[in-house]
């Protein structure tokens, strides 16, 4: 099959992510935060996700990667777009239940308040849990060697690195609460983990 349509598939998911970011962002600027845990590690994962990103819009619009492709197939293109989809519409559903509470990094922001409606009542990290999934689809979709696991790989480091640390700062926050929550909802795999 021909490449460009893993790379129209991928420049539009892309494409609805910052959409979907986009205007969390900008409200979520507004806030003021009480309390930051942004330190070099938190630096380092961020720019690893974000490189990642480009490095996908790098592979479309250029050829530098072009060495470590392999051959489009229907059936990992058939199988990661709907992974694709469910990654972005729980991307946008964690971001609409989160709403001014989240933030880019580790934050507690003033008048924070701890969700756990919506998605959050099924995990408690549908947005990490999104963002895995996004990158199982885009390894699936995207026929380079290098780029197509790119994702993935900064989605894994971002959550295994950080969860500890995001978790050990929502106790100090909301020290009973959180962990009531702990007690009856799941990290990242509803009922299981
Ligand atoms: N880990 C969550 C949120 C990611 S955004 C998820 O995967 O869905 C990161 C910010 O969200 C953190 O800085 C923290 O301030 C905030 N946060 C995380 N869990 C939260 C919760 N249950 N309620 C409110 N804010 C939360």
């Amino acid at each position: 099959m021909n490449p460009w349509f893993a790379k129209a598939i991928i420049l539009l998911a892309s494409i609805v992510m910052v959409v979907i970011r986009a205007p969390h962002g900008q409200r979520s600027r507004g806030i003021p935060v009480a309390r930051s845990q942004k330190g070099p590690l938190e630096i380092a994962l961020l720019t690893v996700a974000w490189a990642a990103f480009f490095l996908t819009l790098f592979w479309i619009a250029t050829p530098v990667f072009d060495f470590a492709d392999y051959p489009l197939h229907p059936l990992p293109l058939l199988t990661g777009t709907p992974g694709l989809v469910l990654g972005l519409w729980l991307f946008y559903r964690s971001h609409a239940d989160l709403g001014t509470n989240w933030s880019i990094t580790l934050e507690v922001r003033e008048k924070h308040q701890l969700v756990t409606h919506g998605v959050y009542r099924w995990v408690r990290h549908p947005m990490y849990l999104a963002l895995l999934i996004y990158a199982a689809g885009q390894a699936l979709v995207v026929p380079n060697w290098l780029v197509g696991p790119s994702y993935g790989v900064a989605m894994l480091l971002l959550v295994a690195l950080r969860l500890p640390a995001e978790e050990r700062m929502m106790l100090e926050a909301f020290p009973k609460d959180y962990e009531a929550y702990r007690a009856t909802t799941k990290r990242l795999v509803p009922g299981v983990w």
